[in-house]
């Protein structure tokens, strides 16, 4: 007789719930070994619940998740890891939903993905310890496309391979990053950039986060490569996330 294991346990981050039945939910949770679940919890809009109590949005857990037929739940929960200094920060709230449905969007259910979950991990300490939410928001961006499998180049032409720096003025993702002056008019759906904003992309893209930490940027440069990386997020997704940016 074959042994099939009734449940399963897996550490998870609490990406979002929707209101499930009378009184339970469904959570999306984003996982290192088993990529993105979607799984349902009773109970939890009971006042006492306590398994609600674990399952708030960005709360690292471990589960243990009973299999179902047609949807799995959550047996148990127990917090390993929750990020106080973002929760009480009225401010943050909506850039933290913003990266939970970003990460959602970018992550197919079921799909592993152990870099993206590092990569949310990282990102959540990072705003829990040092609250740079637009520096954040831009190295995400950069890296969930990265890790999503474009190849964006920031270096040089991706049409005529020009290498020098100056003469990249504008951004296309069809063509895969970077388009010098003249390229340019050649083309359909490209963003005009300056060539600084391109420099700093390109050093985001590929620079791990302490060495991004140390250098100083400055707002506007930062708020310029972030209008480029919502363009390319939009252009890659073909949608517009629900969540707003202010
Ligand atoms: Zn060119």
């Amino acid at each position: 007789m074959v042994n099939r294991e009734r449940s399963y346990k897996t550490e998870a981050i609490i990406l979002n719930s929707k209101s499930f039945g009378e009184s339970g939910h469904i959570y999306i949770v984003f996982t290192p070994n088993l990529g993105k679940l979607s799984i349902n919890a009773n109970g939890t809009k009971k006042p006492k619940s306590k398994l609600s109590g674990h399952l708030q949005i960005t709360n690292r857990c471990n589960l243990v998740i009973s299999k179902g037929r047609s949807i799995d739940t959550i047996s148990s929960a127990e917090t390993t890891e929750l990020f106080p200094n973002i929760r009480e920060n009225y401010d943050l709230i909506n850039n933290v939903f913003y990266i939970m449905e970003l990460f959602d969007v970018f992550n197919p259910i079921n799909e592993i993905n152990t870099d993206a979950y590092k990569l949310l991990l990282e990102s959540l300490r990072w705003l829990n310890d040092n609250q740079n939410i637009n520096l954040l928001i831009l190295y995400i961006r950069m890296k969930i496309l990265t890790m999503s499998g474009w190849d964006l180049n920031f270096s040089s032409c991706n049409l005529c391979f020009d290498e020098n720096k100056e003469n990249l003025t504008s951004i296309s993702s069809n063509h895969g990053g970077a388009i010098c002056t003249v390229c340019q008019s050649k083309i359909n759906n490209s963003l005009t950039a300056d060539a600084q904003s391109i420099k700093l992309l390109h050093f985001i893209s590929i620079a791990p986060r302490e060495k991004l930490l140390s250098i100083s940027l400055e707002i506007p440069s930062i708020k310029k490569c972030l209008a480029i990386s919502e363009f390319l997020i939009h252009d890659n997704l073909g949608f517009k996330l629900k969540t707003k940016l202010f």
